[in-house]
């Protein structure tokens, strides 16, 4: 009962992430007007607007003008309710787990973001740093001073990745949103969780990176979004970077 009251939950949340991701890109509102089709404009009524329900009953259609929907939405919104089952399942119904859905919901809706249109809005970066720097105060799993010092040196040596790209190589290939997000990563996960996040988004880039520099043929100076790749890291490591740290711990003790 509790485990789907979670889902339900999870779902709704998703179905509001797509909004975001479908409108914060292009300045408009989040909460008005309504939900419409980007093609026809029709409004969509709530009955045609139940998550991942709606999608597989219109076959992937708007239900006014037919033209296809993106599979991004029901992608979204079912990979959000996964989400808050596995944090309550992790963290069971605390405020740890109230934070963590926080922090994977802005995660998803960057990655998104990032893929479609290269850019990581402040309002999430910024506005998120702000929100777990507050919680840095009560966060009991992290210290503040962890978090804050965590949070400030990546943020510190990310901006010498993007200066040295810029000025050196003359291209962009940090942006300065990829600054903000590890500031975001470090107010919440602290230092242990924000290496294994950044060790494992840099792995994860680097062997993407290499796929398509071997099979899809593009050079070096091709721009890819780091901003999933952070959002994959961190979503681990929220999970599992302590265990992952005491794995490579345990490994190295073995020697
Ligand atoms: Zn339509």
């Amino acid at each position: 009962m509790e485990a789907a009251l979670v889902v339900v939950f999870g779902l709704i949340i998703g179905s509001f992430l797509n909004v975001v991701i479908h409108r914060l890109p292009l300045g408009e509102n989040v909460v008005f007007p309504p939900s419409h089709c980007p093609h026809c404009r029709a409004n969509i009524p709530f009955y045609y607007n139940i998550p991942v329900c709606s999608y597989l009953f219109l076959r992937g259609r708007c239900h006014s003008c037919r033209s296809p929907i993106s599979i991004q939405y029901p992608l979204v919104e079912g990979f959000c309710a996964f989400s808050f089952w596995l944090t309550w399942q992790f963290f069971g119904l605390s405020t740890t787990a109230i934070f963590s859905v926080v922090f994977i919901s802005l995660l998803i809706t960057l990655a998104v973001i990032d893929l479609k249109h290269m850019i990581l809005p402040d309002e999430l970066t910024l506005g998120g740093s702000a929100l777990f720097f507050t919680y840095s105060f009560f966060n009991p799993a992290v210290s503040q001073l962890d978090a804050v010092l965590s949070g400030l040196g990546a943020a510190l040596v990310f901006s010498g990745f993007f200066y040295f790209y810029l000025k050196v190589r003359k291209i962009e290939g940090l942006g300065f949103g990829d600054v903000k997000m590890v500031l975001l990563m470090g107010l919440f996960l602290g230092l242990q969780r924000l290496v294994v996040a950044i060790f494992l988004a840099s792995f994860s880039g680097l062997l993407v990176g290499l796929f398509f520099m071997v099979f899809k043929k593009k050079n070096l100076k091709f721009a890819l979004p780091f901003g999933p790749f952070l959002s994959l890291g961190s979503y681990v490591s929220l999970f599992w970077g302590n265990d992952i740290l005491a794995w490579l711990g345990t490994l190295w003790l073995l020697k």
